[in-house]
């Protein structure tokens, strides 16, 4: 195998976390969430492995529904930000797509669908405090109206809103929005939708018809200090490599580029083959943990293009051709993460295409 990187994708983990979903958002359906290529996941991998069992899919963008509708897949498939052009409307339909609608420039493209080209089904986004994508709360009513009078539009409107905070399970801003929600829905019947993943976990209040879980499909928390796992999840990728070098390196001599770290002692130094050129995080601070084996170790110096260093002192018995763990079920992404100031989801998203993804049932 000329590459060493390597992302195994775990799919009894993905179909073991749709299942813990499920049962934890039940009676709320679940769409599950496969923008940005599953979280790095790969797309029609993970529509595969949950075929069975996902009553709907959530995407960003429609070019991500047309290869769910090219893959096979007949459940229902919501475009989160919806039409992006006029020309998306007829396209949807075609592709029997659901669209978010969160902007007035929509409304103006889906007063012309057609309805012979059969009913598109929608769901009204509200911007209950997150500032981002949806229609004023003062808007809404308006906004039904419209979209009901529209002879293209299935009249069974979705409502749907989206957290900024809800992994802060103790804040004000969650139960702020669901009331603001609440509110400005409640004299319509329409399937409503709210939750993300870090509310199925945290916001009982917030379970609506249909949750959309993106990061806990994958066994991926954002809540601080918590992993997947601390939920009962699995996490879906290990990204592994290989040592390649041993080497023995002096006390004072510095590591890497720009000598960011200094050896304390004379000792060893592991170098694995991975780098940001792969998605590793060219942010993650020495200290950060690694496996050899399995023996966890810490990262010393700056981390290039293509390779890493670790301080083996705690590993002396490595050698070359030793599997080196990135992130998995033995060592969380996300404590990764907390060292490289970003979130696992960043990290599995960001693998580059010279990773060489396989596939096993665990
Ligand atoms: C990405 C996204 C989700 C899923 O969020 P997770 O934290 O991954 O569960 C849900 N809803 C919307 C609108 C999103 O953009």
């Amino acid at each position: 195998m000329s590459r060493t990187t390597v992302a195994t994708i775990h799919l009894g983990a993905l179909r073991h976390n749709l299942a813990r979903i499920k049962a934890l958002a039940a009676p709320a359906k679940v769409m599950a969430v496969v923008k940005a290529d599953a979280y790095g996941h790969g797309l029609e991998r993970v529509a595969r492995a949950l075929n069975g069992d996902a009553e709907a899919f959530a995407v960003a963008a429609l070019g991500d529904g047309l290869r769910l509708r090219a893959a096979g897949h007949r459940q229902r498939i919501v475009v989160l930000s919806g039409p992006d052009q006029s020309g998306d409307i007829a396209e949807m339909q075609r592709l029997g797509l659901d669209a978010a609608i969160h902007h007035s420039a929509q409304l103006a493209w889906l007063a012309e669908a057609s309805a012979s080209r059969g009913r598109l089904r929608v769901w009204l986004k509200i911007d209950s405090g997150m500032h981002r994508l949806g229609f004023a709360p003062a808007d809404v009513a308006d906004v039904h109206a419209r979209l009901a009078a529209m002879p293209g539009i299935d009249p069974d409107i979705g409502l749907l809103t989206h957290f900024s905070d809800s992994e802060v399970f103790d804040g004000a801003q969650t139960p702020a929005q669901i009331a603001r929600f609440n509110a400005v829905t409640a004299s319509f019947s329409g399937p409503r939708s709210l939750s993300n993943s870090a509310a199925v976990l945290g916001w009982p209040d917030a379970r609506g018809d249909w949750v959309r879980t993106g990061g806990l499909l994958y066994g991926l928390s954002v809540v601080e200090g918590k992993s997947g796992a601390d939920f009962g999840f699995r996490p879906a990728m290990t990204l592994s490599t290989r040592l390649i070098a041993v080497n023995r390196v002096g006390k004072g001599e510095r590591i890497g580029y720009n000598g960011t770290w200094t050896c304390p002692e004379d000792m060893p130094i592991g170098v694995a083959a991975v780098g940001y050129g792969d998605g590793y995080p060219r942010s993650a601070k020495a200290g950060t943990p690694v496996l050899v084996g399995d023996r966890c170790v810490p990262l010393v110096g700056r981390v290039s293009m293509d390779l890493i260093t670790l301080d083996l002192r705690e590993a002396p018995q490595a050698k070359v051709g030793d599997r080196v763990t990135l992130w998995g079920p033995e060592l969380p992404a996300e404590t990764v993460a907390a060292q490289s100031a970003t979130i696992s989801y960043d990290l599995t998203c960001g693998m580059t295409r010279r990773v060489l993804f396989i596939e096993d049932e665990g």
